[in-house]
């Protein structure tokens, strides 16, 4: 797939656009500017790619609309090297939009599909910080803890603890907690192994945090 100066302008439009409804973080930003969200869409949806609305992917689950995107990305508050660990990869672009920031980012999808289809689009943007992981999320990675963050892109109805044991001590997990209705945008500070700070925010509404792994027959 080719990223056209048409896509990059469009792009431009969509930065102006998260800038209006007040993402403000440059990084967050630069980084939207950078990725193509198009790679990550199938050819039917080109159009729509840099509007901010969220599409479907394949397996009846959705690439997150930008601005959501931008907003938990901004919550996150990613830095250079550090150690981030997001549950449910999708099409991969919330994991390459943290990978251009240029964090180290593990990233679990349940849907073997998926999971593959994002790990081409990663590879293929040369994004050798992101790896992908065909697994449970509710799990974690625990060969790999502690993360420095951690990112639940699928709607929690409550908080995973054994992904909390998995936070680094001063560490972050940003989540969207609620039922199948709406979800209130979270964001735990782990302050020593049994204090926590949390914080609420907006709502939104995401698809479902589920068990179990669903390999390609
Ligand atoms: N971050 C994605 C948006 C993904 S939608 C993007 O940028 O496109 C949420 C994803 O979470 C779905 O793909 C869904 O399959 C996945 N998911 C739900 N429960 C999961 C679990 N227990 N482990 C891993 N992934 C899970």
């Amino acid at each position: 797939m080719e990223d056209t100066f048409r896509h990059k302008g469009l792009r431009k439009r969509l930065v102006e656009t998260l800038k209006s409804k007040g993402i403000k973080d440059e990084t967050v930003l630069e980084a939207i500017n950078l990725i193509p969200r198009h790679f990550f869409l199938d050819k039917a949806f080109e159009e729509k790619a840099y509007e901010d609305q969220a599409m479907p992917i394949d397996e009846g689950q959705t690439i997150s609309q930008p601005y959501t995107v931008a907003y938990q990305t901004e919550l996150l508050m990613p830095k250079k090297r550090i150690k981030i660990l997001e549950i449910g990869t999708g099409s991969g672009y919330q994991a390459a939009i943290l990978g251009i920031m240029g964090a180290r980012v593990y990233t679990v999808e349940r849907h073997e599909l998926l999971y593959q289809k994002a790990k081409k689009i990663i590879d293929s943007l040369g994004l050798l910080n992101v790896r992908c992981y065909f697994g449970d999320g509710n799990k974690g990675l625990g060969e790999f803890a502690p993360f420095d963050r951690i990112l639940l892109t699928c709607a929690a109805t409550e908080i995973p603890q054994l992904l909390l044991k998995q936070l680094s001590i001063g560490g972050m997990m940003v989540l969207p907690l609620g039922d199948s209705n709406f979800q209130i945008m979270t964001r735990v500070t782990k302050l020593t192994e049994d204090e926590f700070k949390y914080e609420k925010f907006d709502k939104f509404r995401f698809v479902p945090f589920l068990s179990g792994k669903n390999e390609i027959n």
